[in-house]
């Protein structure tokens, strides 16, 4: 899949179209010591989450993010793309 570096999108800041450059999105490293964090480990827990016999699940593609920085206010916001693909998103320069 593939997307070009510089495109004119809608800008919520400017409340109007602009030229934005993309940059491909990755979710940040998870802090251990973050409350809902804690909260999800102590559910896996013990004997209670261990589940005899569990079919396994074949992992789902994802709809790739794109986080577009605004040419005119500098601002960034996140953008999903399109439909689920298991392709890596590309960018190409133009
Ligand atoms: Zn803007």
């Amino acid at each position: 899949m593939k997307m070009p570096e510089e495109i004119m999108v809608y800008c919520p800041f400017c409340k109007k179209r602009s030229k934005h450059k993309v940059k491909v999105y990755k979710k940040g490293k998870t802090r251990s010591v973050a409350r809902g964090q804690k909260r999800h480990e102590e559910k896996g827990r013990g004997y209670t989450s261990k589940i005899a016999g569990k079919v396994t699940v074949y992992k789902q593609a994802k709809n790739p993010t794109v986080m577009l920085t605004c040419s005119v206010c500098k601002k960034k916001h996140p953008k999903t793309i399109g439909t689920r693909t298991k392709k890596v998103l590309e960018l190409k320069k133009v």
